[in-house]
């Protein structure tokens, strides 16, 4: 424990969290269309309730929200040298379960499982490392969205220490709070020149002694299949069904290399829908390696199970699409490795024994560092996301805010050294 737990008041903490949880901000894949927000009701939580809450705090200076939904706001540091770090959370929630409005349950949790409304019953072997923790549910028939509330909320919690205690040595401070991250969106629009952090993280994991700083490379390739429709009483040797390629194409898939059957560090080719008729078939598809030239090889792969596939079905015509979505962040940070070092540092400075575990998915961050700013991501203590399940302890809450106090303290001590 660092000496900075004691600064911060978990009472404050815990009710600014519940404040914004209980509001419901799902995004919406269907409705993304242009720059603004995928939903309106991101926009109206940013103004009615997170610009409020920012605007509370002593200092904090530039508090604003752009045409895109992006809030951000500007701490002055104490340093010698200028530097400025950015600290990076999302206000929307997942479509993936009920969005809300959420009706959120404290627990004094002891042991067994909790039992929530309409069937949602959280198990015991989740719960089992927060013996005597103060545990925040939803009802049962929402998700909590503590991803990433309580991101957002451990951001501002640890402003606030900054600012009642200037005596901690910290560098600037740039936060930015985001819309639409759950639908891939929540980068897209933004402007990292105009942020102006030199440095970031998110805040948008689980456990509080992790570091996320390697993703997958991800491609969601889309594979366009065009057959010769011809009336079945005239189809003899002529009709080709462009449902019947799309099955011969995804019987060729490796059965090893699916979701389902790879964990860890292995990559895999993921069907994750299928469109059409006779005519015309899409296949939208999932690509994820760890290692980029592996996921090149299994791009190749599809292109040449296309080519086969035409020669098979001879007049049919397979359009493909790569659509490259993120890199692996890691090979970008390996030349920094201080980005990584430093949040170690924080880490344990907060009494944890930090862990680097690979993300079997991508992350706001990973998108930014292959932009140019180096963003591994940081946990919030949240578990069960995208879920009625979903829940969070107060008590890891307060570490997670802790690691930020930390290691925007580690990085003022680093610089003013150099
Ligand atoms: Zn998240």
């Amino acid at each position: 424990m660092s000496k900075y737990s004691e600064y911060i008041n978990q009472e404050r903490l815990k009710n600014n969290f519940i404040k914004m949880a209980e509001i419901d901000t799902g995004s919406c894949e269907e409705t993304k269309t242009g720059i603004e927000p995928s939903t309106q009701k991101q926009v109206k939580f940013a103004k009615e309730i997170l610009i409020p809450l920012l605007e509370s705090i002593n200092n904090l200076e530039d508090i604003k929200i752009d045409k895109t939904g992006i809030v951000t706001a500007y701490l002055q540091g104490n340093t010698e040298t200028q530097y400025t770090l950015g600290l990076i959370a999302h206000m929307d929630t997942s479509e993936q379960a009920p969005t809300g409005p959420v009706q959120v349950k404290i627990h004094d949790y002891k042991t067994g499982n909790i039992e929530l409304l309409s069937g949602t019953i959280i198990d015991e072997t989740d719960l089992t490392p927060y013996k005597n923790h103060t545990i925040i549910t939803s009802d049962g028939t929402t998700l909590l969205g503590a991803d990433d509330k309580a991101g957002i909320a451990e951001i501002i919690e640890a402003i606030t220490v900054l600012t009642e205690h200037p005596e901690i040595k910290c560098p600037n401070i740039k936060i930015a709070i985001t819309p639409d991250e759950e639908i891939g969106e929540g980068v897209t629009y933004f402007d990292i020149e105009k942020f102006g952090a030199n440095t970031a993280y998110t805040v948008d994991g689980s456990e509080a002694e992790n570091i996320e700083s390697e993703t997958f490379n991800a491609f969601n390739p889309e594979i366009i299949i065009n057959g010769i429709p011809v009336h079945c009483g005239h189809a003899y040797k002529k009709m080709v069904n462009a449902i019947e390629v799309a099955n011969s194409i995804i019987s060729k898939l490796p059965k090893s290399e699916k979701p389902e059957t790879t964990q860890d560090r292995e990559g895999y080719y993921h069907v994750d829908g299928i469109n059409g008729d006779v005519n015309r078939v899409v296949i939208k598809m999932l690509v994820r390696d760890f290692d980029f030239n592996n996921a090149k090889k299994r791009i190749e792969f599809l292109k040449n199970l296309i080519k086969e596939t035409e020669q098979e079905y001879l007049g049919c015509t397979i359009e493909f699409k790569e659509n490259e979505k993120y890199h692996n962040m890691k090979e970008k940070l390996m030349e920094r490795p201080e980005v990584i070092e430093y949040a170690k540092e924080a880490i344990i400075r907060s009494g944890l024994e930090p862990k680097e575990p690979v993300v079997r998915g991508g992350t706001d961050g990973a998108m930014l560092t292959l932009r140019g700013l180096l963003t591994p991501n940081l946990g919030t203590g949240g578990v069960n996301f995208h879920s009625k399940k979903e829940f969070i302890s107060v008590q890891i809450m307060k570490k997670c805010c802790e690691n930020v106090i930390n290691l925007v303290n580690v990085w003022a001590e680093k610089i003013d050294k150099q």
